[in-house]
Formats: C-alpha cells, sequence, structure tokens
C-alpha cells in the first residue's frame, strides 16, 4: 500500500497549536497500529531556530542526531513514537541553503533557478525523505508553520498542492482555524473561517477537514455554515476545544469525535480497534492528585512561555506518574536580587530547578539560588547550564575559589571551573556547531543518579560548547561531590551530585528532552520524589 500524507495548515491566526493537534491525530493513529512519521516545514529564513533568541522563537529542540529543531517536534515526541531527527523539520533557510549550493556545484548548468520549480521540488524531497527514515512508515503528517496568508509559507503550500496532485488517493489536507466568540453579540463568528478557506482555495488547496479551535463545541448550525461556505462535508467539520486541564487530553477531545476513524476512512488506512485505557489512565492521575508540591524555575527566559517547554512538561509527566500536582513557579533569574541577597518569594519551595541558557544576565540570581537550595538540604536539579552554575557555586563557596568562573562569562578568569570544549576552541561559524545531539554516558553505581536510572550507560541529548573544566575533579571530589556520569571517549564530566544532600544533581545534558507522559524521565521521577520525602517530613 502506498504511504499517505496529511497536511495540517493553520488559519486566521497563528498559535492555534497545529503542533499539539498534528501530535494528537497521530497519537490516536499509532494507537490504531500506524506507523507514522512527522515534519515540521517552517517558513522562516534562519537554518534552524538554533541562533534566534529564546525570547523570539521558545525552545530549541534537540533530536538524537544533533538537530536544532523547532518546538513542535518536542509535541511530537512526547505523543508519538515516530522517529524524529533531521529529517523531521526543514526551514525555507534550509531549503534555499541546498538549492544554491546545488546551483553553485552546477547541478542545474543552463537553467534559470526559481521557486518553482527548483525550490517547490526541494521542498518535495523533503516530505519523501522524512517518509523513508524508517521502514514501513505508513503516515506521513506534514505540518506547515505560519498562518495561510503568510508570504513567506507560499512556496510550502505550492509544493503541497504538486504533491498532492501527483498522489490524488494518498493525501488529505486539514485545516485548523479559530472560530472567536465575540462577547459584545454573544456569538460565535465563522467569517475569519471562510476567509481562509477561501485563501487556500485561491492557491489550489482544498481542506478535507476543517478543526475549530475556540472556547466551546460549535452548535450544529455553525458547522453547517461551514460545511456550505468552505465546501467541505459537514461531518469534517470539528472541534479543537479548549481543553480544561492539560494539552494530554486532545487526543482524547478528537477521539471522542471519531476524528481517528474519518481519517482512516479519506485515507482507506487499514487499522486495528483503538485502545487509549493507559492514555485515560494518565489524564485520571492528572486529574485526581493525591499531594501537592511546588518547584521554583529560576531561569534566563521564564517570561517566554515556551521557552522551557520540554522542561516544565518533563515536570508534569514525573508528577503525574507519582499521582501528584506540581505548582511551577518560574522566576526570571535577573530580578530575584535585593541588597545582593535572594527576595522572600524565591524561597520556601519543596526543589529548585535552575534550566540551560547563554551569557551573562542573571547568573547571580542562578547562583544564590542553587546556595539556598544547596545550604537548605532542598532537591535541586540543575540542567546544562543549571550544572555549570552548581558547580561554581560549590567552587565559590566551599572551595573558596572566590573568582572561580566559567569562561563563557569571563574568559579570562584565574578559575575557570567550567571552560570550552576543546574542539570548539576552533569554531568560527555559531549555527549549528554546539556539542549537539546524543552522547553516551557511564554513571557510577551507588550514586542517586544509578539509583534513578537503574542501568549503566545511558543516551542523552546535549546543546552545549561549554563543559567541567577536569583540572578541578579532584579538589571537588575531595569536598563531597561525584561526578557520578563520565562520557569516556571524550573524558568529559556530565553529571555532578552532591554527597551530603537528598538530592542535589547537575546534569550537562538534557534530560527534559526525552520525557513522555507514559514513561517519565527517571532524573524527573526521582527529583519529585526527592521533594515528596522532603515535604512529608
Ligand atoms: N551556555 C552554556 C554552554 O554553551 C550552556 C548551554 C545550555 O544551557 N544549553 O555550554
Amino acid at each position: 500500500m502506498s504511504i499517505k500524507y496529511i497536511f495540517v495548515t493553520g488559519g486566521v491566526i497563528s498559535s492555534l497549536g497545529k503542533g499539539l493537534a498534528s501530535a494528537s491525530i497521530a497519537n490516536l493513529l499509532e494507537n490504531r497500529n500506524i506507523k507514522i512519521a512527522m515534519l515540521k516545514l517552517d517558513p522562516y529564513l534562519n537554518v534552524d531556530p538554533g541562533t534566534m533568541n529564546p525570547f523570539q522563537h521558545g525552545e530549541v529542540y534537540v533530536t538524537d542526531d544533533g538537530a536544532e529543531t523547532d518546538l513542535d517536534l518536542g509535541h511530537y515526541y512526547r505523543f508519538t513514537s515516530s522517529a524524529l531527527s533531521s529529517k523531521s523539520n526543514a526551514t525555507t533557510g534550509q531549503i534555499y541553503d541546498t538549492v544554491i549550493k546545488k546551483e553553485r556545484k552546477g547541478d542545474y548548468l543552463g537553467k534559470t533557478v526559481q521557486v518553482i520549480p527548483h525550490i517547490t521540488d526541494e521542498i518535495k524531497k523533503r516530505i519523501l525523505d522524512c517518509s523513508k527514515q524508517e521502514k514501513n512508515i505508513k503516515v506521513v503528517f506534514v505540518e506547515i508553520g505560519g498562518t495561510i496568508g503568510d508570504i513567506e509559507s507560499l512556496p510550502f503550500l505550492e509544493a503541497i498542492r504538486q504533491f498532492r496532485n501527483e498522489r490524488l488517493n494518498d493525501c488529505i489536507n486539514i485545516h485548523l482555524t479559530y472560530v472567536p466568540f465575540i462577547k459584545a453579540a454573544k456569538e460565535l463568528k465563522t467569517k475569519p473561517t471562510q476567509h481562509s478557506v477561501q485563501m487556500l482555495r485561491e492557491i489550489g488547496i482544498i481542506p478535507d477537514i476543517i478543526l475549530c479551535r475556540s472556547e466551546n463545541i460549535l452548535p450544529n448550525e455553525l458547522k453547517e455554515k461551514i460545511s456550505l461556505f468552505c465546501n467541505v462535508k459537514k461531518e469534517c467539520v470539528k472541534d479543537a476545544v479548549d481543553v480544561q486541564d492539560s494539552i494530554y487530553e486532545v487526543p482524547l477531545e478528537f477521539r471522542k469525535q471519531k476524528l481517528d476513524e474519518l481519517i482512516c476512512d479519506l485515507l482507506n488506512l487499514k487499522c486495528k480497534p483503538i485502545n487509549l485505557s493507559k492514555w485515560q489512565k494518565m489524564i485520571d492521575n492528572l486529574k485526581n492528585p493525591k499531594k501537592t508540591i511546588k518547584i521554583a524555575i529560576v531561569g534566563k527566559y521564564i517570561s517566554h512561555s515556551d521557552a522551557y517547554k520540554s522542561v516544565f512538561e518533563a515536570l508534569f509527566h514525573a508528577a503525574t506518574s507519582l499521582n501528584t500536582k506540581i505548582e511551577i513557579v518560574g522566576f526570571e533569574s535577573d530580578k530575584i536580587i535585593e541588597n545582593k541577597k535572594l527576595i522572600k518569594d524565591v524561597k520556601n519551595f519543596d526543589g529548585y530547578l535552575v534550566p540551560g541558557g547563554f551569557g551573562e544576565r542573571g547568573w547571580m540570581g542562578m547562583i544564590l539560588t542553587t546556595k539556598y537550595a544547596r545550604e537548605n538540604k532542598i532537591p535541586f536539579l540543575g540542567i546544562c547550564l543549571g550544572m555549570h552554575i552548581m558547580s561554581i557555586e560549590f567552587a565559590r563557596n566551599i572551595l573558596k575559589l572566590k573568582d572561580a568562573n566559567s569562561s563563557e562569562i569571563d574568559v579570562d578568569t584565574k578559575n575557570p571551573i567550567i571552560s570550552i570544549l576543546e574542539d570548539q576552541k576552533q569554531i568560527e561559524k555559531l549555527g549549528g556547531t554546539m556539542r549537539l545531539g546524543s552522547y553516551p554516558c557511564n554513571l557510577i553505581e551507588n550514586s542517586k543518579t544509578f539509583k534513578a536510572y537503574k542501568k549503566k550507560t545511558i543516551h542523552e541529548r546535549h546543546r552545549h560548547r561549554f563543559e567541567f573544566n577536569n583540572k578541578y575533579k579532584n579538589d571537588f571530589e575531595d569536598n563531597g561531590i561525584i561526578f557520578s556520569g563520565i562520557n569516556k571517549d571524550a573524558n568529559l564530566c556530565e553529571i555532578v551530585e552532591l554527597k551530603n544532600h537528598p538530592f542535589m544533581i547537575g546534569v550537562q545534558f538534557h534530560p527534559e528532552l526525552k520525557s513522555k507522559p507514559l514513561t517519565p524521565h527517571p532524573l524527573f521521577v526521582s527529583l519529585i520524589k526527592a521533594m515528596l520525602n522532603r515535604k512529608k517530613k
């Protein structure tokens, strides 16, 4: 049977949750034993989001093969088990880069290189490449970033129009749109949806399914109206209502409307009956917690709600698995110091987390938070930059190296506890050149980390240029630190753990990228357990 393709576009406004909708539908199809692959096409000119400010773009999701990708891939990871790699995300920048390199090589000799067909051909090639990532892929989801009407996404839309025209029976288009409720008129309005579908049709794309994002379920008459004006069967107009408690309810909401069956029918897909009992159980746990805890995340990009997306989700997964409701309070690390001391608001949490980041702003806030967690024996997890901070705080306050620093912050520091990776020294270009992707790490038995993972070798994903400086290793060990995880190939300290503390761990990698609601990450689970223990006492 030929591979099927589902194109997902968005209309009216951005931030409707196309990634979440795609991931949720994929979740349902996967549950029906259909092997899926996911592709996000992003219209911006950056080759990848790696060089963008987190305040602009939110989190950069890193894959095992070291691609810096859009945060929607995080949704794909959490909702499905599809392969995710550099083949799962393409940007306009990447597409043009490839085409221009080919032109310079002479691959198009004699021809004028144009958007159609050269750019669109490259886009179509990316879609096919994604479908070949693994064997037996039956359905490929292709989510087009941006909103219909944007100039930037036109080549992508033209490419999927052509792609479908070449495979008439193997493609469907799902259009996610917005149906606003106008308070003054007490009415839901379908006109923006009609206009956005009109725009799609001008480009030559007719949606098969319209998903209506709105506060409430649309009354029948409105679905009929959308069906009439948008040329879509009434049973193909579905609701995408705001969920109550958690994004993980979205697949269940779609299932209630039998969206999975509709898609299987439209694409003529053979599939097994659905069984969502495990997922439902997870939602039940989430809605009926037996305990509550409170964690503070002290980071550099807290005011952008998506900058630490995977960290938030990993905390929710771990807490849910322990029947616990977790309240997460974010603090911008440069706004929490008064008279050189930590402000009161940051104190009295059951746990602390310092996540990743770049550059000096907010540095002292994170150091003071770490000191507070260490001295008061409050569970603490430091991720990447957070591991650097934990090491420097220890060096300054326990080893009494007052000028201990990271060479990221002070190139001339006398005590570079954290220094640039050897193979980073020659690098001139900033894009895509960090230590990226999955690396093995050996755990020291009897460490807290080993107890969490329960295995000797782990694989975690990285995104950094700086690392722990082995020159200081003995000093640290003599004063109560265990380096519980080592990358043997490069002799890198990947995990720092404080001995006489219930849970104080810093990791060079990003464990948050590998947590799923049904398989929460062991480090996060251990962190939550330590927080619960502390609270009990
Ligand atoms: N800025 C640090 C480095 O480049 C940490 C990076 C991170 O937190 N992802 O090594």
